[in-house]
Parts: structure tokens; sequence; C-alpha cells
């Protein structure tokens, strides 16, 4: 039997100063690094306090329905005629996708230091709306920064963010994009770090936020490792999925980093090309630099600032990613690959039509590279995917641009 490696404490990382090896930590002004120390300080209390862990785990299954289940993908296995591949079914969690296991994590939290409003950026919405659902919930005020931009491509999300309550505040600086919105988000925060509480997107930003929010994802992992077990007696040989900031990648790999024979493929956008400007392939092409209060691998020019970013997919559209990705891939635990803009619409149609399940296209970057990886690795091998969210969000962009190549 292999040993289980659930619990957060067999998680050593980061270190007091919040380092994944030498990424990470914390490189923001005084001001901001006390207010982070609070948080950090708040966290670290309540994260073993069985009242707040009893709370969250009612939301997760009661509210966002986990646990979510594992699928066995049979007609696709059979079409690839490879390795077996499975799904973790994120896809299935209430406003869906991922984002909402940390959402309502850091929403609780929040309620618990006596915050009254939480504020966080958004790039296509979907953090924006899995944080305004979780503030409304638990009965916090939510603001939401925009770029105008995002706000005129993303309008659905734009409107659920508003019928649920939250203020959306327009971000006209810039390229008037997510980059900016964090800028944005961070100074509003500065302003009154007393009554408000950053909820950061993905398992990025200075110390405590990648660790935080890789905490509260970790339940895909844990789940799924007991799930899958379940179903075929054994751990997976291999695991997928799709990296931009890095949580449902994070909360799906936690669980099994021990393991050894578990191969793990984090997957990035290349986008339309490998040129500067094509791309989101910051652990491929990108080099260590400091971005948004924390140290990581970064897409940037030769004076450090970051570079234009492209994908198809805008959850995965960010110059950088996690600090603890870029010490994974140094030190050769996971192995970080890339699909592009027309791998992933292809897979986004195969699985649509072969299974059943619309997966929202970053999620259809991981299921590009598990298909290649099913021939490759061949029959009797498993592949584990997690397949973070829907597509839904995506339909009408994808029957715009690439409709009438699949028969729409
Ligand atoms: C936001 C998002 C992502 C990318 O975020 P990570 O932090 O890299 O997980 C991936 N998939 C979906 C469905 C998303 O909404």
């Amino acid at each position: 039997m292999t040993e289980t490696t659930t619990s957060l404490e067999n998680t050593p990382l980061p270190d007091k100063e919040g380092r994944f090896g030498e990424y990470g930590g914390s490189y923001v002004p005084e001001q901001l690094q006390a207010v982070l120390d609070e948080i950090t300080q708040s966290y670290e209390n309540i994260k073993n306090d069985p009242s707040f862990l009893e709370e969250l785990a009612a939301l997760n299954q009661h509210f966002t329905g986990r646990p979510s289940p594992v699928f066995h993908c049979k007609n696709l296995s059979e079409k690839v005629g490879g390795a077996d591949i499975y799904l973790k079914r994120e896809d299935l969690n209430h406003t869906g996708a991922h984002k909402i296991n940390h959402c309502l994590g850091e929403a609780l939290l929040a309620k618990r230091m006596g915050k009254k409003k939480l504020i966080a950026e958004t790039g296509a919405g979907q953090h924006g709306v899995a944080l305004a659902t979780a503030a409304t919930l638990v009965g916090l005020e939510c603001d939401i920064y925009m770029g105008v931009v995002d706000i005129k491509k993303e309008h659905p999300n734009v409107v659920r963010m508003k019928i649920l309550g939250a203020t959306v505040v327009p971000v006209k600086r810039g390229t008037q994009t997510l980059k900016d919105a964090v800028d944005a988000a961070f100074e509003a925060y500065l302003e009154d770090p007393v009554s408000q509480l950053y909820a950061i997107g993905s398992v990025v930003g200075p110390h405590p936020f990648p660790m935080m929010v890789r905490d509260f994802q970790q339940i895909v992992g844990i789940e799924a490792r007991e799930q899958f077990q379940a179903m075929t007696g054994k751990l997976p040989d291999n695991l997928v999925a799709c990296v931009g900031g890095g949580s449902n990648a994070m909360g799906l790999f936690s669980a099994f980093l021990n393991d050894k024979d578990v191969s793990i493929y984090g997957v990035e956008p290349s986008g339309r090309g490998f040129k500067d400007g094509d791309h989101a392939a910051t652990l491929t092409l990108g080099k260590p630099g400091v971005l948004h209060g924390f140290s990581s691998y970064l897409l940037q020019d030769d004076n450090g600032d970051p570079l234009p970013v492209y994908s198809v997919a805008s959850g995965l559209d960010y110059p950088g990613v996690g600090p603890q990705h870029s010490l994974l891939k140094d030190l050769g635990r996971v192995n970080y690959v890339t699909a592009s803009d027309d791998e992933a619409i292809n897979a986004f149609f195969e699985l649509s039509r072969t299974d059943g399940i619309i997966p929202a296209i970053e999620s259809a970057h991981a299921m590009a590279y598990a298909v290649k990886l099913a021939k490759e690795a061949g029959k009797g091998k498993t592949i584990l995917v997690n397949l973070s969210g829907r597509g839904d969000k995506d339909i009408d962009f994808v029957i715009e641009n690439y409709g009438k190549d699949f028969g729409i």
C-alpha cells in the first residue's frame, strides 16, 4: 500500500518567510507587509481550528456540491487507443470551476477576521463571479476590479457579478486588462487594509496567498486520490492539469508529490506560437524575476518588466506563475509542457463529442496534452486530468471564431 499524503501538514512548504526554495516570499511596501503578516497569523490560527474546518467542509458539501466525481472517459480513451483517461470533474462545482474552493476559504477567513469587504481582480470574470458568490453567502461586501477591455469582452460574467450584488470597478489604465486590474486592486487594498481583505485569484502574489490558496485547493487532490484508488485499486500513472497562475494544478498535484511513481504534467498555453507576445508559457520560456510582490518564473524583457502575454484562454493569460510551480520545475518533479490555441480548441470539440462534456478552454489545454500523452503511454496506463471548469462561458466565443471549422 502506498502511504497517504493527504494532510496539510505533509506539505511542509513554504518556510516561515513564504519561500518555496528561492521563489515566493513577499516584495511589498512596509505598510502592506504589516497587513499580510496579520493575514498570515489569522490563517495559521484558523487552519487547524475544528470549527473553521467543519464550517468550510459543510459549505463544500452542501453549497459547492463536493466531492466532485472522478469520471472514466471511456469513449475518448477508446478513440485515442492508448492509456485510459480519467477526469476530476471540477466543472460540476457550483459556479462551474475550481475557483469556488479557495473563494469560500478566503471569504470565511475574512469573516472571522472581522472584515467587511472582499476585493479582488478578475480577468475573464471567473474569479470575480466565484468571489462575489462566496461574499454573498457569508455576508460580506465585494468589489471586483476589472479592466475595461475585459468588461466589454466578458459581458455575461460582469452581469453575473452585479446580480450577485458585487460592485464591478472599471480599470482604465495601461492595457486595461488583468495585470492592470491587479495593480488597481492592490492600490485600493492599501487605502483600507483594515476593513477589506484582498482575496487573490490563484496561487500567486506575496506570502501567504500562494500557501493559503493551495491549501484550500488541496481538497481536489485529496478527493481524487481516494476516488481513483477506490475505482482502480491503484494510483494514476500520470496527472495532467492546465497552469495559468497554477491553483487547480497545485490542488491536484499536492496530494501526489511524494508518490514517486506518479508522473506529473503542468500544461501551459503556447497560444499562437513561441514569439514574445504570442503565448503565456511562463515556466517553459520565462526566467526568474519579481512581479506583483513575489518571486517566480516570469515572462520578462531585458529590464525585468513583464512581457505582453496571449492565450485563447483568458484564465491562462498571465506572465507569472505560482512560486511552488517554479520550485517543482527546478526540482524536476513536475514536467511543464505546452498546448497551443488550435490544440486546445480541437480538444474542446473532441471531449464534447466523445463523452458529452464541454470543457472550459483552459481545461481543454490539459485535455489536449492528455490525449497526446495517452498515445505515448499506451494501453494499460492511466491518466488523471483535472477538468478545472465547464465551457458554458466559452461557447459564444468558440462558435464565432471556430464554429465553421467544426461544421457549425
Ligand atoms: C481561472 C481558471 C484557470 C486558471 O487558473 P489556475 O490558477 O491556473 O488554476 C483554469 N481553468 C479554469 C476553468 C479557470 O476558470
